[in-house]
């Protein structure tokens, strides 16, 4: 899939379990002056405090979201927590290569493994995993964005999570955030080059 004939685009695929530094790092990678654009996912969750719609999520009503499955408009999708549906548009993909940028994905683990296989060589996978189960805990606690029964699931997810990290290109330990944003900016350098 390339809708422009003089620019490549290439994909750099960010994964993680929740809670474990992902839109953070993803973050620190926007704000350092590469030629990237953040894929912004569809979703059928309610936005959270300070989330805009079309910036961090497209978000849509299930039936909607339904509506889109059915027409195909997806590269992937998943209903990664029970009743809440994500999603990559194809549309999003286009719309990032047309501007001559590379697109960065935030998305969940098995949705990271669908899109490296999409996208094949022109895609860099980084898993970001976290010091340790009680320092995720510890973070998804602090984040402040999910109830207990929430945070629950998120914690249960990331033992099934962590068992796909060897089907990523890279693995980041998100310790000290000084030094997992320099290696996630020096290592995607490296691949754009
Ligand atoms: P994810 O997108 O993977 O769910 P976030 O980026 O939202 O995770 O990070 C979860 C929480 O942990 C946030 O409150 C964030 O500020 C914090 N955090 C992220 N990276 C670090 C780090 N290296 N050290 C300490 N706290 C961190
Ligand atoms: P949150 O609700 O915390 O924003 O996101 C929950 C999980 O869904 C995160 O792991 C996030 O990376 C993932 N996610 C976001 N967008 C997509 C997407 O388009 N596809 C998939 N498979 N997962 C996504």
């Amino acid at each position: 899939m390339n809708p422009s004939n003089d620019f490549q685009g290439k994909a750099i695929i960010i994964s993680a379990p929740s809670g474990a530094g992902k839109t953070t790092l993803v973050n620190k990678l926007l704000e350092a002056k590469l030629p990237l654009l953040f894929s912004i996912s569809a979703c059928s969750r309610n936005p959270r405090d300070g989330e805009e719609n079309n910036k961090d999520y497209y978000f849509l009503s299930i039936e909607e979201f339904q509506q889109k499955i059915n027409t195909q408009e997806f590269i992937e999708w998943e209903e990664v927590y029970k009743g809440n549906f994500y999603g990559t548009l194809k549309k999003e993909i286009e719309r990032i290569w047309k501007k001559k940028k590379h697109v960065v994905f935030d998305v969940d683990v098995i949705g990271g493994v669908s899109l490296k296989e999409y996208f094949n060589e022109d895609a860099l996978c980084i898993f970001i995993k976290p010091p340790n189960l009680e320092v995720l805990a510890q973070r998804l606690k602090k984040r402040n964005s999910d109830d207990k029964e929430s945070i629950k699931k998120r914690i249960e997810k990331s033992f099934e999570e962590m068992k796909s990290m060897d089907k990523f290109d890279k693995i980041i330990v998100n310790d000290k955030l000084s030094t997992s944003s320099k290696d996630i900016i020096e290592i995607v350098e490296k691949f754009l080059m």
